[in-house]
Order: structure tokens, then C-alpha cells, then sequence
């Protein structure tokens, strides 16, 4: 069996450029991520606040957390003074919710836009054309303590990866032409989020900036 420092150097190994890796270690134990942390990870992703808070409170100060998975608007106040990044904004509404919870700590907190451009049905995300909607109406430039950084997304979980690869070209497409009408002259617009244990391969080659991989790390949950 090959170690949580081995798996993280193997997945280390296959990124390019300036891809970055999320180590996402929802579901494992505190001396899992540690492992992970004395190998030369920084970045972890956590998907339930609860999980997070305790985590954060016991584990070394300079982690830089990331919140990967769907957050409540009554959550966001728990974490907004210390959260890195948030991964799946999906409503104006949750982004002002950050917004104000980041005013009180005289944050500006970078969050992403998720893209629901997968073939499941999910209540989660904004549809291509609610993301266009949402950019054009431009509520968010008022919003003066987030940021929006970047567009995250998951493929049709699928083993056909002409899909996979299709779903994140879809998202890359519409990254680059929310950045030549929205964010030109906006250099922190720069990030696209995707790229599981599955398909992280597939993700680079199709764009990705950041890759979130869990159980390629640290083993089935
Ligand atoms: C759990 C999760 C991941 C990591 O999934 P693995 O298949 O374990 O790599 C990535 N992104 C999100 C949003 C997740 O919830």
C-alpha cells in the first residue's frame, strides 16, 4: 500500500504549469492531513463547515483553507475569517451573504462561480445561460469584500471521457469569454477549478488551473 506522501508526490509529479492541487481531505482524520501537510501540502479542501471549524482549530495555522462543496448562506459566518477560497458560488444571494460576512473582518474573500455543465441533474450550479445572466447584470461589482476569481466546475461522472473532456471545454469556453467581456483589464479573474481523482488528467489538459483530488491522496472515504 503506498503512502499518503507517496500518492501526493505521484499527483505532484503529473501537474503542469501553474496548476495548483487541493488536497481534499473531507472525511479523513486529522493525522491523515498532517501526513499530507509534513509532505509540502498547504492547500486543503473541506466541504462541510462543521468538519472544517474543528479541523482548522486543532491543525497548523498556515493551511490555507478551501471550501470545495455547496455552502449554506447560515454557514458562511463561521469561516469567513479565515476561508482562502470558496469554490461554488451559485446565487447572488450567497455571494452577498460572503460579502457582508467578509466586511466584518475587513476581508475581500476570493470566491469562484460554479458551472453546472455536467449531465446529472443537480440543483447546484448556475446553467451556462444563468452565469451569463448573472455576470451581465452585474449586482457583484458592487460587493467591494469578495472577489470573484474564477469559474469551478465537475464533469458527468462517467467513464466515457470524451464527455469529461467536453464538459470541461464547455467550462474553459465560458471562462474565456466571461474574462474578455467581464474581468479584461482584472488580473485576479484567473482561476478555473477542476479536475477530480478520476479526471484530473483530463483537466489540465483542458484548462484547469486547480485540481481538487481526494481519494487519489488519501485513499477511499
Ligand atoms: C469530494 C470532492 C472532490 C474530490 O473528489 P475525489 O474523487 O475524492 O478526488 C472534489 N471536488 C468536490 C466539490 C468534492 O466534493
Amino acid at each position: 500500500m503506498s503512502s499518503i506522501a507517496e500518492n501526493l508526490l505521484q499527483v505532484r509529479q503529473q501537474l503542469q504549469g501553474n496548476v495548483r492541487l487541493v488536497a481534499v481531505s473531507k472525511y479523513h482524520t486529522e493525522a491523515e492531513i498532517l501526513e499530507a501537510y509534513h509532505a509540502g501540502q498547504r492547500i486543503f479542501g473541506e466541504s462541510r463547515v462543521q468538519e472544517l471549524q474543528v479541523k482548522r482549530n486543532n491543525l497548523p495555522k498556515d493551511i490555507q483553507w478551501h471550501f470545495i462543496g455547496h455552502l449554506q448562506l447560515n454557514k458562511v459566518k463561521y469561516i469567513a475569517e479565515y476561508i482562502h477560497l470558496i469554490h461554488a458560488v451559485d446565487s447572488l444571494k450567497l455571494l452577498e451573504e460572503i460579502n457582508k460576512q467578509a466586511g466584518k473582518y475587513q476581508r475581500v474573500i476570493p470566491c469562484l462561480l460554479q458551472l453546472h455543465v455536467a449531465q446529472e441533474e443537480t440543483k447546484y450550479g448556475f446553467t451556462v445561460e444563468e452565469c451569463n445572466d448573472f455576470l451581465e447584470r452585474g449586482d457583484w461589482k458592487d460587493l467591494e469584500n469578495v472577489r470573484i476569481a474564477g469559474i469551478m466546475c465537475m464533469a458527468t461522472n462517467t467513464d466515457d471521457k470524451e464527455r469529461i473532456r467536453r464538459d470541461f471545454h464547455t467550462a474553459r469556453s465560458f471562462y474565456e469569454m466571461a474574462k474578455e467581456r467581464h474581468f479584461a483589464h482584472l488580473d485576479y479573474f484567473k482561476e478555473c477549478s477542476w479536475g477530480m481523482s478520476n479526471d484530473y488528467g483530463i483537466a489540465i489538459e483542458e484548462g484547469s488551473t486547480m485540481i481538487r483530488v481526494g481519494s487519489r491522496i488519501f485513499g477511499e472515504r
